[in-house]
Order: C-alpha cells, then structure tokens, then sequence
C-alpha cells in the first residue's frame, strides 16, 4: 500500500468517523472539542456538521487555512498536557464529542503521544459521549466501537462513554 493510499484511507475514515460520531451525538448539547487544529480540514467539516453545540480547538500555535481558523474565543491555545486540564475544570465532564488528530509522521511516536494523553481526554466525555481518533487510545472507562462502513480499520477510532 503506498503512502498515498495510507493517506486516502485516513481521510476518508476521518470523515466517516466525524459524520457517524456528529449523527450519534446530535440529541447531546454538551460542546465539541477539536484537539489538533493542523490545517483546519477537520474543523471546517465539524463546523459542517455540527449544529447547536460549541465547537472548541485545542492547538498549541494556530497556522491553519484563514477560512478555517476558529474564532478567538473557541480557541484554546497551549500543550494539551495543560489544557485539557484546565477545560476540564471549566467545562466538566461535558463533552459531547472529541475528535483527536494530534498526531505525526512518526507512529511510535504517536503511539507513545495517545499513551499519554489519553487519561487527560477521558474525563472531558460526558455519558454518551463519542470521541474520535487517528490512533488508538488508551482509556480505562471508554468502550471502543464499530466503526461506520465507510471508515478503514486501523486508521480511526470511535470510543463511547456508557
Ligand atoms: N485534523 C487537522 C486538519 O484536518 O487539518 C490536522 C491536525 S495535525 C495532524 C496535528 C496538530 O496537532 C498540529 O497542528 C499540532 O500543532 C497539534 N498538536 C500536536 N501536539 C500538540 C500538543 N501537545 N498540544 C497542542 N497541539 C498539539
């Protein structure tokens, strides 16, 4: 498989996994987190997608297309190491949906970033709550699903909380 049809497969599992976690939470009106801004691909389709909840990025430097940069005050500038800490003080165990795509080039190490991260993620998810990623987590309470037809497996995750 080469490098391009890794990258087809995690696009388009990308938006298969967004579409299916925005229609299994849409009765929800916790906000939604956007944790990597990147580009703002993934933003811009949530915003799409998404109607009636806050959508907030998590991003340590914004650099992303103008027509997809959040507004000032849905962004939340920092390490998530620090950030999802301090949403989680302000906002609770609220989140309706979180979709992560923090990663890299390098999947050891992206591997090792999800290891890490995930125990700051899981406590933000209210019950019902989806949350969405490019690479395996590893969470404690969260279940992990099937995912839609259309996603590729291995190259996206969708974990539920009961
Ligand atoms: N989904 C995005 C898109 O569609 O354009 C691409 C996201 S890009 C692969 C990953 C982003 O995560 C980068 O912009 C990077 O700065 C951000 N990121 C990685 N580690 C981070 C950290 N520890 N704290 C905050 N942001 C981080």
């Amino acid at each position: 498989m080469s490098r391009l049809d890794v990258f087809i497969n995690r696009m388009v599992s990308q938006r298969a996994c967004i579409d299916f976690a925005a229609q299994n939470t849409a009765g929800m009106t916790g906000p939604v987190f956007e944790l990597g801004l990147g580009n703002g691909r993934t933003y811009d389709h949530l915003r799409e997608v998404i109607s009636g909840r806050d959508i907030y990025v998590f991003e340590r430097e914004v650099a992303s297309n103008p027509a997809s940069t959040p507004p000032g005050d849905r962004t939340i500038l920092g390490d998530v190491f620090e950030t999802l800490p301090q949403a989680l003080e302000r906002f609770g165990p609220a989140a309706s949906f979180i979709h992560a795509d923090l990663g890299g080039h390098n999947l050891k190490k992206n591997d090792e970033f999800a290891r890490n991260i995930s125990p700051y993620v899981e406590p933000l998810l209210a019950k019902g709550g989806l949350m969405v990623s490019s690479d395996r987590m590893y969470f404690d309470g969260l279940q992990e699903i099937d995912l839609p037809p259309d996603a590729v497996p291995g190259r996206c995750f969708i974990y539920r909380k009961q």
